[in-house]
């Protein structure tokens, strides 16, 4: 048995065997690099050097955008489950900014992310953790998936996704990795001229740029990335269930906090194209709140409500401007992939 086997393989106790489609096991090497490399980078955090309040501050401030406009609002709710509706040049800004969380093109992930809802918790999720807890955290993204590299893959997960010439364009000649790096390089530059204007020394410069980068980039990556892995692994093990969906989603409040309000993973699987995950009223999600704050700023429309709050409170569902009962848009709600026959993309 190799170390891969033994750290991401099948346990005695697991009830399933890795996808088909990963055997025999080959190491993504790109994947292994980035996210092994971000992570070292990230380690300089511990070196006093490379430490400005400012870079701390940048790095959280950070973790909002990118994490929550990026990848919950983005490239979740928006893209994948199309539980709302915004301006076409205002989903391409939240969708650059998902490719600035070097968690994949838009394409990728709302594929794989439909490809996980379509065989939740089956041998075909691409990241169920009863294989075990580690392969469906990070051990999945490590390990080469040959159906991923597929054209049938994204026609039959991501048509609608590559059919914009944008998101196409990122896919090709490594276009989403030019971006991450011209957005690395972008902070250094701000950066090191404010160091400048701040020291007026170039060492000083220097010093300051780095801290920005390693904060404001690195850091801030490895916690919007351990955030998005925590919803595939922790809240398919820990935490409660409002709904007994045929998966094992759970609703676990640490990573609700941690990942904007996806960490309410079962009350999601029960009702997937809500824009809102949290349904009781302690629940609370942020990327919701930021979707409320879009809608009366006339810049989202079409937000499918959770059906729960629309059985029980039909006045409440009136309360979100702008708002659309799910009730009335659930006729692909558990089939995904959506094609064109999606009521939101229609609209
Ligand atoms: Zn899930
Ligand atoms: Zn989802």
């Amino acid at each position: 048995m190799t170390i891969f086997q033994r750290l991401f393989g099948r346990r005695a106790d697991a009830r399933l065997a890795v996808p088909e489609p990963v055997l025999p096991v080959r190491i993504a090497w790109g994947y292994l690099i980035s996210i092994t490399s971000i992570h070292l980078l990230s380690l300089l955090a511990f070196n006093p050097w490379y430490f400005s309040w400012t870079g701390v501050v940048v790095g959280f401030v950070g973790v909002l955008t990118y994490g929550l406009f990026g990848i919950t609002l983005g490239y979740h709710r928006l893209l994948t489950h199309q539980g709302l509706v915004v301006p076409k040049w205002l989903e391409r800004i939240f969708a650059t900014l998902g490719v600035l969380c070097l968690e994949d093109t838009p394409a990728r992930w709302v594929a794989i992310h439909r490809m996980h809802h379509k065989h939740s918790d089956e041998r075909d999720d691409p990241h169920t953790p009863l294989v075990n807890f580690w392969w469906s955290h990070i051990g999945w993204l490590l390990i080469e998936h040959r159906e991923h590299s597929t054209i049938f893959f994204y026609e039959k997960y991501a048509r609608d996704i590559l059919r914009d010439p944008y998101y196409l364009w990122l896919e090709r000649k490594l276009a989403w990795f030019w971006v991450y790096a011209a957005h690395v390089v972008a902070y250094y530059l701000v950066g090191f001229a404010a160091g400048y204007v701040m020291t007026r020394d170039v060492m000083g410069a220097v010093q300051f740029g780095s801290s920005i980068v390693v904060w404001g980039v690195f850091v801030r990556t490895i916690i919007v990335w351990n955030g998005s892995w925590s919803v595939n692994s922790l809240t398919h093990v820990f935490g409660y269930r409002n709904y007994d969906t045929k998966d094992k989603s759970r609703n676990y409040w640490p990573v609700a906090i941690w990942a904007h309000g996806e960490g309410w993973h079962n009350n999601h699987h029960a009702d997937q194209r809500s824009a809102a995950h949290g349904h009781k009223w302690w629940e609370f999600d942020a990327t919701y709140a930021v979707i409320r704050i879009l809608v009366r700023l006339g810049l989202a429309k079409d937000v499918v409500l959770p059906r729960a709050w629309t059985k029980a409170d039909g006045a409440k569902a009136e309360a979100v401007v702008g708002a659309t009962s799910s009730a009335t848009k659930t006729v692909i709600d558990d089939d995904l992939p959506q094609g064109d026959s999606s009521p939101a993309k229609a609209a």
